[in-house]
């Protein structure tokens, strides 16, 4: 029997992920098998326990799927398959997200329209992905810059405008000399341009902007109620509003003029040794402050020189003596209203006391104001003032503050405002939307085409009939990003309707919220102002059913995929490309190793090791079921009525109990998202069925009968939990007589 045993083993086929990823791919695509189940309308009885919407990041028309990519979305995969399973209805799918100043640059580089290079990414990336085996339910997919989708952007413009959450400003904005381009926030970074690293400077231009300051509170209060969200994704919200709690008073103006300024601070006990006060050149109320002649050329210049807000620049941030003075709070020496940049990235656009003996950045200005030492002397020698102090409030201030959502540039959606002589500015009639971006539109350089091109900015007044202009500044893709999670939960063959329709579909309702969300540590911002989004949409109407304005009920975010310590770029020669590495090792490998190195939570430091480890243990399990499902078990002796030194019945029970705890505890992980720990359980019980084999062998010689039945159980309880991990080689092993499912899926949801 050991000689029939050998002579097949020798003959077993080599583990081939290529072919074998190869033919699982053409079936899922055959049977259609992720396709988006659709919500009963009838009243009829729902199949499913769950809906369940697991929102994954809408990835850039890069031109290329990266390793962050991979990561995420092995993730929220592995997660797909796990609830399809277990009985779940899945939505898990996503829109590419195309417009911006990157796919315009890329367009250019390459002598293409925006549109066709776009065209071509979500080509490439979308044969990376399915090379990949990503369970997406690609009918449900769909493309930002496509005007049946950017009319959603145009909608939501109108929609928020009407309600007085996008205004009409003549702000300061970030701008950046380069890129000839105003920034969002998030787009600066350290006072640096995200795309040319050069300074930024602070313009003032007439924007569109969207007033997120009316649900910042709500955010913040709500972010208590995310039990679903983990740490990470918590901390980023937090880290979002930047919420400082403290006090402020308000201060009167010496020169009897009657102005007060209201200061902040979050240094309730130090009110005393506030030393001056300073503002935020965005305050509201600057204009009060900013009389003294000579003084508006001066903000002119430090606007224009590029702010570097960082607070450890304090040294040499400009900062502007207004040449008013305040009655400080607890009476003393007045307090000089002081002007700077340096508030902004701190404590948003308001004005704080300045603190030295409580602020590393506050002991700066006060040294270079000279304000410190001479105050505190005065102080001490109990020299108050004739004022009586000012009361102080409980206050709370947030960094995340209104931004705007207007670029002067071509690649991104069509405001839907005209300007007209007669009427002012006209917002266009929701039914006439959308207002279609030139689809042969070619940017050549910095600057706006649209703003040259009369084809697009000559147009009638909806109002008045008479001529009117175009806007022609676009929406950021930033703004795309406040609807691009709705989409998905609408099937295809309804995105033609109008959108007040599309939003009262019935689908909505059934996966709304999103019960995951999967995505990078770097998303904060967009999740943050699309829970603000959320939050509008539910009082102006549409989403009402969202009561809790949130729209997704659970959030998982994993960190970046690095190499060596550092972030993977091209211009530090450490990238990983996905391709080539699918091309060595196969995609199961590739996804199993990005989820077993580490807690999604955590960097992920790449390694070789880590796919060699993978690979080893595919290849080593399916040498080992090649080996077990050849045995023919007529060929083993059976145990029954053996003598009891032979008997290995203990060793099954305990092969048993292994596979069924194994089991749990993978699916508790799955549950909670923590799949590195749900592949490592998986390793553990392979190891638990080898050793077995070893121990039956090593007391009786060889296997009997019933040893190899309960391997084959074991090893079918592997097979179907290896499934949301490496999906091509548990479908060809279940196809091969793997697919026991001993342990009835529905059994161990509720884990
Ligand atoms: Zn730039
Ligand atoms: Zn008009």
């Amino acid at each position: 029997m050991a000689t029939t045993h050998d002579t097949k083993s020798a003959a077993l086929p080599e583990y081939d992920p290529q072919a074998i990823e190869a033919r699982w791919q053409a079936v899922w695509r055959a049977q259609d098998a992720f396709a988006t189940p659709t919500p009963p309308t009838d009243g009829s009885s729902d199949e499913y326990s769950r809906w369940i919407y697991i929102k994954a990041s809408a990835p850039f028309t890069s031109g290329n799927i990266h390793m962050g990519h991979v990561r995420s979305y092995a993730i929220g995969d592995a997660y797909a398959r796990f609830c399809r399973a277990r009985g779940d209805a899945v939505l898990f799918a996503f829109g590419w997200d195309a417009f911006g100043l990157p796919a315009e640059l890329s367009a250019r580089d390459r002598d293409l329209t925006p549109t066709e290079w776009v065209r071509r990414c979500a080509e490439v990336m979308s044969g990376q992905l399915n090379r990949l085996g990503f369970s997406f339910g690609w009918e449900r997919t769909f493309t930002s810059s496509e005007p049946n989708m950017y009319r959603w952007s145009q909608w939501l413009f109108l929609t928020l405008l009407k309600a007085g959450l996008i205004y009409r400003g003549t702000g300061t904005v970030d701008w950046c000399p380069t890129c000839h381009t105003t920034l969002a926030t998030i787009q600066v970074e350290n006072g640096t341009c995200w795309r040319c690293h050069g300074p930024v400077e602070l313009v003032e231009r007439p924007e569109w902007f969207l007033r997120i300051s009316a649900y910042v509170e709500e955010n913040d209060r709500r972010a208590a109620e995310l039990k679903h969200w983990d740490d990470v994704a918590l901390g980023s919200q937090r880290e979002v509003l930047g919420r400082l709690d403290g006090v402020e008073c308000d201060l009167s103006g010496t020169d009897d003029s009657g102005e007060m300024l209201t200061a902040f601070t979050p240094h309730a006990e130090g009110l005393a040794e506030a030393r001056f006060v300073l503002m935020s050149p965005r305050h509201a109320e600057l204009g009060r402050w900013t009389t003294k002649p000579g003084l508006a050329a001066e903000l002119e210049e430090m606007r224009q020189g590029g702010w570097d807000r960082a607070a450890r620049e304090a040294e040499a941030v400009p900062v502007l003596d207004s040449g008013h003075t305040v009655h400080a709070p607890a009476g003393g020496e007045p307090l000089p209203v002081l002007i700077s940049p340096l508030v902004d990235s701190r404590f948003g656009p308001t004005a704080v006391l300045g603190i030295p003996a409580r602020d590393r950045t506050d002991a700066v200005i006060a040294r270079r104001f000279g304000l410190g030492a001479h105050d505190t002397e005065r102080a001490a020698r109990g020299d108050s003032g004739a004022t009586t102090p000012a009361r102080s409030r409980p206050a709370v201030r947030y960094r995340a503050r209104d931004f705007s959502v207007s670029r002067q540039r071509a690649w991104g959606t069509p405001i839907p405002i005209v300007y007209c002589e007669a009427c002012g500015t006209v917002p266009v009639p929701v039914e006439h939307l959308p207002v279609i971006l030139p689809v042969d539109l070619k940017p050549t350089g910095p600057g706006n085409p649209l703003a040259q091109d009369p084809t697009f900015f000559e147009t009638t007044c909806p109002a008045c009939d008479g001529p009117a202009r175009r806007e022609t500044d676009t929406l950021d893709c930033h703004f795309d990003a406040l609807w691009l999670w709705i989409p998905a939960c609408v099937p295809a063959s309804e995105r033609e309707r109008p959108l007040e329709e599309i939003l009262a579909l019935p689908d909505l309702r059934s996966w709304l919220p999103s019960e995951r969300l999967v995505a990078g540590s770097d998303s904060g911002n967009f999740m943050f102002d699309q829970r603000i989004t959320t939050k509008a949409l539910r009082d102006i109407g549409p989403l009402a059913f969202l009561a809790d304005g949130e729209p997704f009920a659970g959030a998982l975010m994993h960190e970046m995929v690095i190499r060596d310590g550092r972030k993977m770029s091209k211009h530090l020669g450490n990238v990983v490309e996905p391709d080539a590495l699918v091309e060595e090792v196969g995609a199961d490998t590739v996804r199993l190793a990005v989820l077993y190195a580490a807690r999604p939570q955590r960097s992920l430091n790449w390694s070789e090791s880590s796919v060699a480890h993978c690979h080893r243990f595919l290849g080593a399990l399916w040498i080992f079921a090649q080996r077990t499902m050849a045995v023919d078990p007529a060929d083993l002796p059976s145990s029954a009525g053996e003598p009891p030194k032979l008997m290995t019945d203990h060793l099954r029970r305990k092969l048993a109990s292994w596979s069924e705890n194994g089991a749990v505890r993978i699916a508790d992980a799955l549950t909670q998202l923590e799949m590195h720990a749900a592949v490592r359980d998986l390793m553990r019980l392979f190891e638990r069925i080898g050793d077995f084999e070893k121990r039956a062998v090593a007391k009786r010689g060889q296997l009997s009968r019933e040893d190899h039945e309960a391997i084959l159980d074991a090893l079918a309880v592997l097979v179907y939990w290896l499934d949301p991990f490496a999906p091509h080689l548990a479908a060809e092993l279940a196809a091969a007589g793997l697919d026991r499912t001993p342990h009835p899926h529905r059994d161990l949801q509720t884990a």
